[in-house]
């Protein structure tokens, strides 16, 4: 994603000189994520590194401004959800080792080189056809240790060794994901720990065969906040670099104070008075009960803004003041009661997340009105949405 305005290797200069006319955007806090940054790094255990993950747009912050400003704090490392996403980066000169975590189709393969990408082999099928490919590609090797989701199994040490025998892999490093770290609770406890022990008896064998596999790592950003005595060489962190978690359980016993990176604010288009007894919107969503105030905002479900917000249960601030959202949320546009707010006008601003005034609406307050979590809310903010990054030059 490029950043209008962005000069290279720079973050750009603040919304209201760069976004006078913008619909809707987004304002990254750099000082914010410089803290989080310093945070997480605190807690990393001996001789591990962040690899932050920059999937997904960087969970809809913009992944080329998000990883450039890392390259900057002086992280060397990335993770990706898809080839694709790596090359992005690289076009847009982002350095450091880029660890592709999904599934690769052999068609994508010329990327991995082209780019300097390192895959992961996401089970032995996969080793095989990453090295009928021909030509040598780096990879980190992706072992199941009970999520069930990608990897080879851990107990499949023979398959797991075999990987080590294809003569065009470059195996750098070896990875497996934790899936019930979100609490050191009895059962998440046990599990996260048995998949821990799971993992090091791969690595015990391998290392016992003689074969070396580079970087073994295993935690995220729960995994690193709950867990970090279970080490690796990466945290390859997501959702805390960014300064929230995926909900607000969980943030009493986070160690480390987190600073949310991201707001979202959208344009008042108009405003106009709905009579009693008029409907505005689709299907009749809402009838006003007596003499109301609606302002338009230039957002809608197309930007990521979750249709489930529809009918009130979503709200924004302007001016300050709280905005129910009225009727259902649009592709492109929403509308609010500011009955009770004086003064709204076309071009004001309405903060989706973020502050305005002394009121705030957290991503918290945004995933859980709108029935899920912060990752699902920020990875879906859309190409549309302007980003750049406030009060810097
Ligand atoms: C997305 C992802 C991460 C980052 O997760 P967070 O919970 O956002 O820190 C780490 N590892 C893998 C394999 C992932 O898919």
């Amino acid at each position: 994603m490029r950043a209008e305005g962005a000069a290279p290797g720079k973050f750009p200069a603040p919304p209201p000189r760069a976004y006078p006319r913008a619909r809707a955007w987004i304002e990254l806090d750099r000082a914010a994520l410089r803290h989080n940054v310093e945070r997480l790094r605190s807690l990393l255990p001996e001789g591990c590194a962040l690899m932050p993950a920059v999937k997904a747009n960087a969970y809809g912050h913009g992944a080329v401004l998000a990883a450039r400003e890392l390259n900057r704090l002086g992280v060397r490392a990335f993770c990706a959800a898809s080839a694709e996403e790596g090359a992005e980066l690289r076009r847009h000169g982002v350095r450091g080792e880029i660890l592709v975590l999904g599934y690769t189709h052999p068609g994508n393969f010329p990327l991995l080189r082209r780019y300097r990408l390192t895959q992961a082999a996401v089970d032995a099928d996969h080793a095989r056809l990453l090295n009928a490919y021909g030509k040598k590609l780096r990879v980190h090797l992706k072992i199941d240790t009970g999520m069930h989701r990608l990897g080879i199994p851990a107990e499949r040490t023979e398959e797991i060794a075999r990987v080590f025998r294809l003569k065009n892999l470059r195996v750098r490093g070896i990875f497996t994901h934790l899936c019930a770290d979100e609490t050191r609770s009895g059962a998440d406890e046990a599990f996260t720990l048995a998949q821990a022990a799971a993992f090091q008896e791969v690595l015990c064998s391998l290392r016992k065969q003689g074969l070396s596999y580079g970087k073994a790592h295993l935690l995220s950003s729960y995994g690193l906040l709950n867990y970090p005595e279970l080490g690796g060489a990466y945290a390859r962190v997501g959702i805390a670099l960014y300064g929230v978690l995926s909900g607000p359980a969980g943030l009493e016993t986070c160690p480390v104070e987190l600073r949310p990176v991201l707001s979202l604010k959208a344009r008042v288009a108009l405003v106009r008075d709905l009579p009693k007894g008029q409907s505005a919107g689709y299907g009749f969503g809402y009838t006003a009960e007596g003499g109301r105030r609606i302002a338009v905002l230039s957002i809608g479900y197309a930007d990521g803004l979750p249709r489930s917000l529809s009918r009130g249960r979503g709200r924004v601030l302007i001016r300050g003041e709280e905005a129910p959202i009225i009727g259902s949320v649009c592709m492109d546009q929403t509308l609010v009661d500011v009955t009770d707010i004086p003064g709204v006008r076309s071009g004001d601003t309405a903060v989706l997340i973020g502050r305005s005034g002394r009121r705030e609406i957290t991503a918290y307050d945004l995933a859980e009105a709108g029935g899920t979590i912060t990752n699902e809310v920020l990875s879906r903010l859309g190409p549309r949405l302007n980003r750049t990054a406030a009060g810097f030059a």
